[in-house]
């Protein structure tokens, strides 16, 4: 009898170990799915959603919000100059660039050659400094196609940049930020728009 409980108390144990096992592996499948869900794979960063969820939780905190939306200037002339491929990796390098100099800001990929920033605890001056900031070195850098070192000519961003009021929904913060941008592009691009 106890040989036989033994032994059943054994496999019940090795059981639970695998169960456990392939418990954790689940989890970790989850967090890495829910990660992916919130992520952009060419620049690595942050998508919509993600930053829909970052907006909401700062608005929660009731923390003060400025968003900036950035839209890369006749991009399309890019792609049809170079190839996707280099239009890729120029998104790549904004990327880098707003990165870098909105440092500790979300910065999104909204959709094609769209990026968000959201500024949380910062006033709306300081944010166009950050944004301006960039804006200049993206348009100063003189980028080539890897391929051929062939000069691919200046690349710019226009952005419209806004403060959302306390409670004010994402949507409503996105659409003036938006008006803003297509008044930048109606300016000349290049520029930022602040309202
Ligand atoms: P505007 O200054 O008015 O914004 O002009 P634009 O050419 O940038 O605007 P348009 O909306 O006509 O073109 C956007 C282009 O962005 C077209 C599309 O092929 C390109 N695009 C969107 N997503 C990607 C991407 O992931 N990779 C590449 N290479 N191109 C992309
Ligand atoms: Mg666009
Ligand atoms: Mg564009």
């Amino acid at each position: 009898i106890t040989r036989t409980m033994l032994a059943r108390v054994q496999a019940a144990e090795s059981q639970l170990e695998s169960a456990t096992r392939e418990a954790s592996d689940l989890r970790e499948k989850l967090e890495e799915a829910r990660d992916n869900a919130r992520r952009d794979p060419l620049t690595g960063l942050p998508n919509r959603r993600a930053f829909e969820e970052a907006f909401a939780d700062a608005t929660g905190k009731n923390e003060a919000i400025c968003i900036a939306v950035c839209d890369i200037d006749k991009f399309k002339l890019v792609n049809d100059g170079f190839g996707h491929a280099g239009g890729d990796r120029v998104l790549k390098a904004i990327a880098d660039v707003l990165v870098d100099q909105c440092s500790d800001r979300l910065v999104a990929r909204y959709g094609g050659e769209e990026f968000v920033v959201l500024f949380t605890g910062l006033d709306l001056a300081s944010a166009q400094e950050m944004l301006d900031s960039a804006r200049q070195i993206v348009g100063r850098k003189r980028y080539r196609l890897r391929e051929t070192d062939a000069p691919l000519g200046e690349v710019t961003f226009s952005a419209g940049l806004t403060a959302a009021g306390p409670g004010e929904p994402v949507s409503e913060a996105f659409v003036r930020a938006d008006a803003l941008l297509y008044a930048a592009k109606a300016d000349g691009r290049n520029c930022l728009k602040i309202g």
